[in-house]
């Protein structure tokens, strides 16, 4: 039995067009250098993999969340540059060191801990240097930015390489967000006085225009194919097919005959509502796109999604194709990873580190 045959699904992964979305995003900041994150293991289609092939595509900075992320992804990029963003935890300096992992320092305390460690080294360590210019997450706020700008010898020892900020609502073009994190982050940031690249977007950032590029930009979300611009068109590339795999056919029971196939995940966030019972429905599901792949013919879904079990009505389709084991396009070309994240009341973000969990990673690509 091959692992072809074990899963209950294929997700297919073309790390080509991950590279084309990398060089697309990089095309649309041609002043900045383009960085790559792949976290939560890139994603859920695998940081290694993906970040190899960035790296062939000519990307040399990637981002991870966690040390541990940054430690397996090393060996695979072992010219290029690794920020951690959740950056040093007490203990960890000599793991940072040993696998030349950069820190992202989001508060005082990291600072401390990293100019501490630089000491007792006796050289100086390189960091990015974290600002909150309005996302009230990570990131230092205005008075450990003022803290910093009144004595400079908390910086001893740091080799700053970028100083950064994430934004809260750049998805929305018209946000009147933006614009203040950007002006916040360009006040904190000559405040700070530290002199070093500036790095302000993710995907969606990008497209807010050429003043909120600065040095570096990160993206993440928009390498994957997902819509930084949820209202316009998508520029980018889909990366992934996904086909479940029918688990069972009930046509004895009910008036139509029923394919339950596996969903998407299985934490089912806040707001996507329990699969209620199957009562087939008229076949105006809320997508009518997953098609049997031996028949090509489009299907339409019972009831809700569910992050665990998708319901099909398979009655359009000639019984000889509608068995246990046979193939279901869930992700394709006609139904993206953020149509199926709208249909499951979550983000594709979401989808995406979900489906990696769990289905059979199959590659194509990622050669050039
Ligand atoms: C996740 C993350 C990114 C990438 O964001 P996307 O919206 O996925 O492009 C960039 N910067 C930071 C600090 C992040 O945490």
């Amino acid at each position: 039995m091959t692992a072809h045959d074990r899963a209950t699904g294929i997700l297919s992964i073309d790390l080509d067009a991950i590279a084309d979305n990398w060089r697309t995003l990089a095309a649309h900041a041609p002043n900045a250098e383009a960085a790559g994150v792949v976290k939560a293991d890139g994603y859920g289609l695998g940081a290694a993999p993906v970040a190899r092939a960035l790296r062939k595509a000519g990307c040399t900075t990637f981002f991870v969340a966690t040390i541990d992320e940054g430690i397996s992804l090393r060996p695979h990029v072992n010219d290029a540059r690794i920020l951690v963003l959740g950056g040093v935890l007490p203990g960890t300096g000599a793991d940072f060191i040993g696998h030349q992992l950069i820190p992202v320092l989001n508060s005082p305390e990291q600072i401390g801990l990293w100019s501490g460690f630089a000491a007792a080294g006796g050289r100086p360590l390189p960091a990015a240097i974290h600002i909150d210019s309005g996302m009230n997450r990570l990131g230092l706020d205005e008075t450990a930015v003022e803290l910093l700008a009144a004595d400079n010898r908390r910086l001893d020892g740091i080799q700053p390489v970028l100083v950064m900020s994430h934004m809260a609502c750049a998805d929305e073009r018209d946000h009147a967000m933006n614009r203040q994190q950007l002006d916040r982050f360009t006040v904190l940031a000559d405040r700070l006085g530290v002199s070093a690249p500036r790095s302000l977007a993710a995907s969606s950032t990008i497209f807010l225009g050429a003043d909120y590029h600065f040095d570096l930009i990160r993206p993440g979300a928009g390498l994957y194919g997902i819509n930084p611009m949820p209202d316009s068109p998508n520029p980018l590339r889909q990366t992934v097919r996904l086909h479940g795999k029918i688990l069972q056919v009930r046509d004895v029971d009910t008036p139509r005959p029923l394919a339950m196939v596996p969903a998407i995940g299985s934490n089912p966030r806040a707001g996507s509502p329990p699969s209620p019972a199957v009562t087939p429905m008229a076949c105006s599901g809320p997508w009518a796109i997953a098609a049997l792949v031996s028949s090509g013919v489009k299907v339409p879904v019972v009831g809700r999604i569910s992050m665990d079990l998708i319901t099909l009505d398979v009655s359009a389709v000639a019984p000889a194709h509608v068995h246990a084991g046979a193939l279901v396009e869930l992700i394709g070309p006609d139904h993206d990873v953020d149509a199926l994240a709208a249909e499951a009341g979550t983000i594709g973000y979401e989808i995406l580190t979900s489906l990696g969990r769990r289905y059979l990673r199959d590659y194509s690509g990622g050669n050039t």
